[in-house]
């Protein structure tokens, strides 16, 4: 394994730029890049400043806390009218603006909600106050949904009797394929997650290259990973081909990580349909836990009734989720919503594109200008 700064070396990123340079056609280049995490690294190292104009990047939908609904934080707030109910919740859940309130504007109104770094912490939380009942509100992709797996078979094995899980696990291909099914994003490629694909592996992206006829090249998350990506995305989109291909050799395989998917498969199973902030409903495209941990799923338990809330006024959040808009185009962005008063959830967690650009780029400009 190489140490980080191989991925940082400055002459490594000035030749990869230059023969991106060079290997550009005369033709535009489309290119998004699913994980937030890619967006982070792309804002904070200016990656596009080093690209030649006709390669342009989309940000797409893959930062967990801003693909949730307002209606999902509204429901898990709900929990907390009941005075038995802890809600447990990762940092940045804490902070998305429910159509009331987030969770900790929740907390400071006297609501029983507290951060957790781990499932792990909340079941502990249940293990501690048996009087009580804990509900951890799970998010995030395949890459946090085994922590969550294993809490539950941890929770089982102990015989817990006072802690669930609100379940709100999502995953990674059906978004990409409801992307790749509309009309309006012509897209050449995609630079594809890497903290998922650690977990499921590069099989689950055939159908990208197989059905849609697009190459997607997964990625680390340093500079000289990202470009050489992109490298790699131009020199197939020029050769007319559509393959997968693992850049990320160093933490991804081909099968992913057979343990931590046996995990989801124990637990969960495919819910029929999901919402998606700015993609609506999505057939399987999330995981509900199975019947037989049933006693361990906040749904069945509290008997949580769906809640569709609107997005805020003016709010361009969901576009900017799918790429249609970007987060300079907001209205809001710097004026209502900022990291510290965040009006949409793209602005919360860093891997938000909104977050990104308003840390990255905004504040610069906004020092520029004096
Ligand atoms: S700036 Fe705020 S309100 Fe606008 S799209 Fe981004 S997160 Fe949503």
């Amino acid at each position: 394994m190489k140490m980080v700064d191989e991925y940082r070396n400055p002459e490594q990123i000035r030749a990869l730029s230059a023969g991106i340079r060079a290997a550009v056609g005369d033709r535009s280049y489309r290119f998004m890049e699913i994980c937030g995490g890619h967006t982070h690294s792309i804002y904070r190292f200016g990656l596009n400043e080093l690209l030649p104009d006709n390669i342009e990047l989309i940000h797409g939908p893959g930062c967990p806390v801003c693909v949730l609904p307002i209606g999902k934080v509204d429901e898990a707030l709900t929990l907390t009218n009941d005075p038995r109910v802890i809600l447990c919740a990762f940092g940045d859940v804490m902070r998305v603006p429910g159509s009331k309130a987030s969770p900790l504007e929740a907390k400071a109104r006297g609501k029983d909600v507290r951060m957790v770094y781990s499932p792990l912490d909340a079941l502990k939380l249940a293990i501690d106050n048996p009087d009580k009942e804990v509900v951890f509100f799970a998010i995030g992709f395949e890459t946090t949904a085994p922590s969550t797996a294993l809490t539950i078979l941890r929770a089982a094995q102990l015989k817990v009797t006072n802690f669930s899980v609100f379940c709100n696990h999502v995953t990674v291909g059906p978004p990409i394929r409801s992307i790749l099914e509309s009309a309006d994003l012509e897209l050449d490629g995609f630079i594809g997650p890497g903290h998922v694909s650690a977990v499921i592996g590069t099989k689950p992206y055939d159908f990208v290259a197989e059905e849609f006829g697009r190459a997607l090249v997964v990625s680390g998350f340093e500079p000289v990973d990202i470009l050489e990506s992109i490298l790699l995305l131009v020199k197939m989109v020029n050769r007319g081909e559509a393959s997968i291909y693992n850049q990320y050799v160093r933490a991804v395989k081909r099968d992913g990580n057979p343990a931590a998917v046996a995990a989801i498969q124990e637990v969960f199973e495919e819910r029929p349909s999901f919402e998606w902030r700015g993609l609506g409903f999505i057939e399987q495209s999330a995981y509900r836990i199975q019947k037989k941990y049933r006693e361990f799923d906040a749904e069945a338990r509290f008997a949580i009734a769906e809640i569709r809330s609107p997005e805020p006024e003016n709010a361009i959040c969901g576009d900017v989720l799918i790429g249609a808009k970007r987060p300079e185009n907001c209205p809001l962005l710097g004026v209502l919503c900022t990291p510290e008063q965040p009006v949409g959830a793209l602005m919360v967690s860093s891997e938000g594109a909104c977050s990104a650009y308003y840390t990255y780029v905004h504040r610069t400009l906004a020092a520029a200008k004096g």
